[in-house]
């Protein structure tokens, strides 16, 4: 661990936001918070937090003095003034008389003194740095001092370590109580540099962003050399299969675990995000990763985002999935019961009682193969996976030091089950589409990317599947998508584009088969070869799709979508349009088997029949070439229906947003034509 801090850059900051109007306190508490936070080892999504004392004018121009503290859902690392809300300092520092306080009404307080009433709320841990004198306090999880800390002789060691020159506070929850112990913590000898917070973290401070900020590195510099000192090789491996199965194979299996792990609750669709390494693969493969794993988190804001305890899975055999199923089914039955027991317990002697959170698992860990973040969304699932993995580097250093120990189980209950983090359940409605895996064929432009654009603003986590190119990587760039290349005339390449996907997200909900050639041709007279190629793409096509769908959906055993791009031309053949009809006619029929044969499944397949939609299929050049030859403007030519409205790529896609909605319809065909009796189904 070394000193980030330059000069130059610390000057480029103050003149930068000079120009905002911000004070150089704030711009160097804004440059030095982004130091700490871009360190991982140091802090992790939202983790830690930083305080600058300043004087700033109030709404009158009046010189107040105040706190800037980190605001609540920001992010250190990347963190903007508006991200350091300033508390008037006076009124907070009073509350250090009162003998008690609850979170709620800290919390309150807080807000009332903000000088921006649209300010985020200040840290839970504000007033701490509020009854500290210091002008710069900077406070993280740093994984080396926790390695050192969470050992049943943690507070022997970082005595040893740090001596004088640090305060130790014995661990209480964050909040009123720990403030005003770390204060006389602090008083006890104010010639401290910093705070080693039991089991939970560190706090350093001085009079400017640097001499904080560098006491901060230091300690944990010296920490990290304490653990190299006389240092264990860890942990002896166990045995394993000969050959582990892959991510791919398992997700699908793990994600309709979870997904009814709530028994009786309604199904809880996750996104899974998947890591493997060799510092994972060591840990994961250890012979006592049963012990380890299972103690309880490195410090307890982690509980908030990933349980106390993460689930192991028996290793998979490649050679014996079906096994690995019925196996994870046992540990995840395990798993829950041990959640509901943990709760009951606790919750025994909450006043008012507590709600009783969701069962599943949010970090999974497979021997042999890595470890599976689990959550609501691709993004909550990489927070999950990231702390995960700073688990296990903390838990590895504590235990080549000595015997990794955490905080007791009732303490981390009351992390969890925290009266702040209860009144947010249930607010913040999901989008339609949150927790649903979203593939699109054909994706990266037409109506495929507008379906796929559709998805995602609904919510979706959303691959995009389509031929290698820059169209590909635009669409999923600028959509956020994922971008899988894939040729879906070759099986192989669905089959390895889907267990891409599965390794990217976890599994499959929702398949939009639409990635389609016109090709034309006088029936009576054309070439077999384009024929077959025709159908190669617009029928063996969605049949490979259709079929690696399948099988990831009934892995997950929770059924799934299959939505098909047909044609007007399937059921309205137009002069000349064999080659293209042809195949989509039997692409519209393979849509009703899947109806038909995977009912059972809970697997729905619809189709969309769209016509005459301005796109790859049908380009500028054939719109201009048409209404030439019958005669009519473009703009007639694409209205050219009942409604006298051209139809859109948005169209469409809002057709297969509306079916994967209709939980009831399968087997159905949506016309989106704007009109045409002709191509009208009978
Ligand atoms: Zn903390």
């Amino acid at each position: 661990m070394k000193s980030m801090w330059s000069d130059v850059e610390a000057q480029r900051m103050v003149e930068r936001y000079a120009q905002q109007g911000v004070n150089a306190d704030i711009a160097l508490r804004v440059y030095t918070s982004r130091l700490l936070g871009r360190d991982p080892s140091l802090v992790l999504h939202g983790g830690g937090n930083t305080s600058v004392k300043t004087t700033v004018p109030d709404a009158l121009g009046r010189p107040t003095s105040v706190l800037c503290v980190k605001g609540s859902g920001w992010d250190m690392a990347e963190i903007e003034p508006a991200g350091l809300p300033a508390v008037r300092l006076a009124p907070i520092v009073e509350l250090r008389d009162l003998a008690k306080l609850s979170d709620e009404d800290m919390v309150n307080i807080q807000r009332c003194n903000l000088l921006d009433a649209s300010a985020p709320n200040p840290s839970v841990e504000t007033l701490l740095h509020a009854f500290l004198p210091h002008k710069f306090i900077d406070h993280t999880h740093a994984i080396a001092v926790l390695a050192v800390s969470d050992q049943p002789n943690g507070n022997d060691l970082c005595r040893e370590l740090y001596g004088k020159r640090m305060g130790h506070v014995p661990y209480i929850m964050p909040g009123f109580l720990l403030a005003k112990r770390a204060a006389e913590v602090f008083e006890q000898d104010p010639s401290v540099e910093g705070l080693i917070l039991e089991k939970h973290g560190i706090f350093t401070f001085g009079e400017t962003a640097r001499e904080a900020y560098e006491r901060m590195i230091e300690k944990v510099a010296e920490a990290e050399g304490r653990l190299q000192k006389n240092r264990k090789a860890v942990f002896a491996p166990a045995a394993l299969p000969k050959q582990t199965a892959t991510a791919a194979a398992i997700a699908p299996t793990l994600r309709g675990l979870i997904a009814r792990c709530d028994k009786g609750k309604a199904l809880q669709r996750m996104v899974l995000d998947f890591r493997n390494g060799p510092a994972i693969l060591n840990y994961v493969n250890g012979r006592e990763l049963e012990r380890y794993s299972q103690v309880g988190v490195v410090t307890p804001d982690h509980t908030i985002r990933t349980k106390n305890w993460p689930l192991v899975v028996p290793a998979p055999d490649a050679c014996d999935v079906a096994a690995f199923r019925t196996n994870a089914e046992a540990a995840f039955a395990k798993f829950t019961q041990r959640y509901h027991d943990y709760f009951r317990r606790h919750n025994a002697r909450q006043d008012p009682p507590k709600t009783e959170l969701d069962a599943a698992p949010r970090v999974i860990l497979v021997p042999g193969l890595g470890l599976f973040g689990v959550g609501a969304s691709k993004g909550a699932a990489l927070i999950a996976a990231d702390i995960a993995e700073n688990t296990i580097q903390t838990i590895t250093d504590a235990e080549s030091l000595g015997r990794y120990e955490c905080l007791s189980e009732a303490d981390l209950f009351d992390m969890e089950y925290w009266s702040l983090e209860q009144a947010k359940l249930g607010k913040g409605k999901e989008a339609k589409f949150a927790r649903h895996i979203v593939v699109v064929t054909g994706g990266a432009s037409g109506i495929g990317r507008a379906t796929a654009q559709a998805f995602k603003r609904e919510g979706a986590e959303v691959a995009i599947l389509d031929l290698p190119g820059d169209a590909l990587t635009t669409a999923a760039k600028t959509l956020k998508c994922a971008g899988i290349p894939c040729d879906v005339t070759d099986a192989s390449a669905v089959k390895a584009a889907f267990a891409k996907v599965v390794e990217t997200f976890g599994g499959v909900d929702i398949v939009v088969a639409n990635a389609g050639k016109a090709w034309q041709g006088k029936i009576g007279t054309v070439d077999e070869q384009v024929l077959r190629d025709s159908f190669e793409l617009n029928f063996y096509g969605y049949q490979r799709v259709g079929q690696a769908a399948v099988d990831v959906m009934t892995q997950q055993g929770f059924g799934g979508v299959l939505l098909f791009n047909v044609s007007k031309q399937a059921v309205n053949p137009g002069p000349n349009f064999g080659p293209y009809g042809l195949p989509k006619a039997a692409a519209l029929a393979l849509m009703r088997q899947y109806a038909v044969d995977h009912g059972a499944d809970g697997i729905r397949a619809n189709a969309v029949n769209a016509d005459r939609i301005r796109s790859g299929l049908l380009t500028d050049t054939m719109i201009a070439e048409r209404s030439k030859s019958r005669g009519v403007s473009q703009e007639d030519y694409m209205g050219g229906n009942l409604l006298a409205r051209e139809v859109t790529a948005e169209d469409v896609a809002q057709a297969f947003i509306s079916l994967a909605l209709a939980d009831k319809t399968t087997g159905a065909v949506l016309t989106v034509d704007g009109g045409n009796i002709a191509a009208a189904l009978r």
